[in-house]
């Protein structure tokens, strides 16, 4: 995203992917229902090393279009709230950027995603920008009513999807290299050099500025060096941090953005859970899906919250909700969140190495107690909000997914906050210490809102990339 905004302000970009080519798979999409995908496997890399929960999952993908190869294209924007809502517990957890800051370039984000959605604000959820709308069924009425009682909003989860028909040899209909990147203008706007794996960046002392990035080769393994102006970390939210502790030099000598030993901490994720729900009154099947918005800021603990996605069941169910078919089960995914706090940490592991020669990245998070009730409270409201619906509901099998990793969110690890002492970057994503290098991944994030990430990682890349394009054309 933030390639692309800023070869759109005509500043030419170089960017190394470490991967090759998009991973091959199949979507097909018929009448704006995704009734088959066959996603390309994610991969476990080498080169990370887990010291908390064992059971935490690492799973990345070196490919152009990252996990975008996998990703499910849930774009929900965050609320006003969400950036501010942690200055209660501390001032540490305030965002450097308010909704209305981010605003444009959400809408900027979601332009280039080809989204359903219902384009009317509810709870908690501002609306954005949609190519095709989509209405909760009539049905399910009932329960938006409820919610709404408890100052929650139901409405259709925006998706991005793509047009209403598609067949494609790759699993998802957003791909962040074919939807952003395939397009744009070539050398010299902009280069594309893949299989170059960012080994670090390297300081020039005197200048006091990071002067380039050196890169492995992948088939050749030889190290390459590539002088810029300014440097984008965007390698996903662990790989970013390995990035900049490898860029350990004289003047950082802890890594770049370690002054005040921030770097790595605060990593944080989604619990994530998924369950099936048996009604005993039939109710539209829901394709797309669903979404019931977090209860409100004001009743909640602070940073503590969950979000629910309401869908249908397989092509079968999908097949149905085209033609307005009712079914007694849906499924349920819940996304929690955690307080971030500093014990959560990723840094360079003591004694393992990866292929590179650079140290393994090790992953110290866990959910303590308060995020697991939470989960178990979720489970309950939304029994108790569908049963004041008109609709007893009972929990089938819960998938038991409850450790860190499995929602691919993390988030946190190179924090963002005005203040050096709290933030490893500035609020245009710049490294306080170095502002001619930003990480603009969800690395940035101060907290985690219960919305999945994706959509505020591409508008938070937009903004600081426009205001790098800015600032570069002014130099
Ligand atoms: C199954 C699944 C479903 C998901 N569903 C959703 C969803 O519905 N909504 C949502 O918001 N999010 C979802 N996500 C999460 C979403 O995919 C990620 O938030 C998003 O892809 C993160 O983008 P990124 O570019 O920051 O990181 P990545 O997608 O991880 O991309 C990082 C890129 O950097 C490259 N790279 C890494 N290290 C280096 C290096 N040293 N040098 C050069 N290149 C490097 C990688 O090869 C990769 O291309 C889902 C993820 C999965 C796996």
């Amino acid at each position: 995203m933030a390639t692309y905004q800023l070869v759109r302000r005509g500043i030419p970009v170089t960017m190394l992917e470490s991967g090759e080519d998009i991973q091959r798979g199949t979507l097909v999409r018929m009448a704006g229902r995704n009734l088959y995908r066959n996603l390309p496997p994610m991969t476990k890399p080498t080169g990370f090393v887990v010291t908390g929960d064992p059971e935490t999952n690492f799973e990345y993908n070196y490919a152009l279009g990252g996990l975008s190869n996998q990703w499910t294209g849930a774009v929900p924007r965050f609320c006003a709230e969400d950036f501010t809502a942690g200055e209660q517990v501390h001032e540490k957890y305030r965002w450097p950027v308010t909704y209305s800051d981010l605003a444009p370039f959400y809408a900027i984000a979601e332009r280039t995603m080809q989204i359903t959605a219902d384009p009317s604000d509810v709870p908690n959820l501002p609306a954005g920008h949609c190519d095709y709308q989509h209405q909760v069924p009539q049905d399910w009425h009932s329960v938006r009513r409820e919610a709404l009682k408890r100052g929650q909003g139901f409405t259709t989860m925006p998706l991005a999807d793509g047009p209403p028909f598609l067949f494609l040899r790759r699993g998802t209909s957003f791909n962040s290299y074919s939807k952003l990147l395939a397009r744009l203008p070539g050398e010299p706007a902009f280069k594309l050099i893949t299989r170059a794996h960012a080994l670090r960046l390297e300081w020039d002392g005197q200048r006091k500025k990071v002067a380039a990035v050196v890169y492995c080769d992948r088939q050749t393994m030889a190290h390459q060096r590539i002088s810029a102006s300014a440097f984008i970390v965007a390698c996903g939210p662990l790989n970013s941090s390995k990035l900049l502790f490898n860029s350990a030099c004289s003047d950082h000598p802890n890594g770049m953005g370690n002054d005040a030993g921030l770097l790595g901490r605060y990593l944080h994720d989604h619990p994530r859970e998924w369950w099936a729900v048996d009604v005993d009154t039939p109710l539209t099947s829901l394709s797309p899906p669903a979404y019931l918005t977090r209860l409100p800021h004001a009743s909640s603990d602070p940073l503590l919250a969950s979000s629910w996605t309401l869908g249908a069941f397989g092509t079968v169910g999908k097949i149905k909700s085209r033609f307005g078919k009712k079914t007694t089960y849906f499924g349920v995914q819940v996304f929690g969140t955690m307080v971030p706090e500093e014990k959560y940490y990723v840094g360079p592991a003591k004694d393992q190495k990866d292929e590179f020669g650079f140290p393994a990245l090790e992953i110290n998070i866990s959910f303590d107690e308060n995020v697991l009730r939470n989960m178990v409270k979720a489970r309950e409201h939304l029994i108790q909000l569908v049963y004041d619906a008109g609709h007893r509901g009972t929990i089938r099998e819960i998938v038991p997914t409850l450790f860190p990793g499995t929602a691919k969110h993390y988030g946190g690890a190179a924090r963002m906050h005005a203040s050096p002492k709290f933030g490893v970057t500035d609020g245009f994503n710049r490294l306080h210490e170095i502002p001619n290098v930003l990480a603009v991944d969800a690395s940035c994030f101060t907290t985690g809102a219960e919305k999945n990430p994706t959509l505020t990682v591409m508008a938070l890349a937009a903004r600081s990339a426009d205001r790098l394009a800015s600032d570069l054309r002014a130099m």
